[in-house]
């Protein structure tokens, strides 16, 4: 449970060298409405980055920059919360499914009081490019010469959706020295060499240093995120939404909070 009450499933949510700079990715779905409409009332954040993914429904939203919204399926919100923004997400009653994913990167001590920053990505912003069995589309990095509209990020993010057909293969360079992992939306396949274990929806794959990955498949389909980015190497003092490299700058963070004189930056 986070926020006011919406149930989600933690794919991951620490601070752990082989996910550095990603600190937190939540998958929140679910056809109930009673597991989500609580939502993410106001709340702050400072040093970090959020960026949300809608894959089913809506989430309104709301920042202190001014900025307010929708974010509707397909579509994605990259926050940069640097020296502190005060927001709200709030799902919106819908038919059927909401769902969807929030990841969190960490921000190095030199950008973590940069100025807040906001991008709001339309789905149909978002290229998708076909390449053999697999359809990518790409939120954040470059496949194929074909970029993905969030650039400029200071850990070097990749961020696909990437779903592969049945009885193929998907080859994929990254950068050597990035830390990189997949996690399974639908389907199943394998994503290594041996061809074993096969893997299927919510299995969180961390790779091995090395420039290449092979994922395959067999019988079935795949979709999943494929994540990388540059390791920041840091100390982490994390405390809730506010990630710092030391516990006097939480303390800072959480008494500016309270007494009013969190945010530096309005636009
Ligand atoms: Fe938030």
């Amino acid at each position: 449970m986070e926020g006011a009450g919406v149930k989600l499933k933690r794919a991951f949510g620490q601070d752990h060298p082989k996910l550095d700079p990603f600190l937190l990715l939540d998958d929140f779905h679910s056809d109930n409405p009673e597991d989500y409409i609580a939502g993410f009332p106001w709340h702050p954040h400072r040093g970090i980055e959020t960026i949300t993914y809608m894959l089913h429904g809506k989430i309104k939203h709301e920042d202190s920059l001014g900025n307010a919204g929708v974010i509707e399926s397909g579509d994605v919100q990259w926050m940069t919360a640097g020296n502190g923004i005060i927001h709200q997400e709030m799902p919106e009653r819908a038919e059927g499914l909401m769902g969807g994913f929030q990841l969190w990167a960490n921000l190095p001590s030199s950008h973590k009081m940069m100025n807040p920053r906001y991008r709001d990505i339309k789905k149909e912003d978002i290229p998708e490019i076909e390449v053999g069995g697999a359809k990518i589309k790409i939120i954040c990095g470059e496949v194929k010469g074909t970029k993905g509209p969030v650039q400029d990020i200071i850990t070097e993010p990749e961020y696909l959706d990437i779903t592969i057909t049945q009885d193929s293969e998907f080859v994929h360079r990254v950068k050597k020295g990035h830390n990189v992992f997949a996690y399974v939306i639908q389907g199943e396949g394998y994503f290594n060499l041996e061809h074993n274990p096969l893997l299927n929806k919510d299995n969180l794959i961390l790779f091995e240093d090395g420039d290449v990955i092979k994922i395959s498949t067999e019988d079935s389909l795949l979709r999943f995120l494929l994540i990388s980015g540059k390791p920041i190497g840091e100390p982490v003092a994390w405390h809730g939404p506010i990630v710092m490299n030391t516990q006097e700058e939480i303390r800072t963070a959480f008494t500016e909070y309270r007494e009013g004189t969190f945010i530096r930056y309005t636009g």
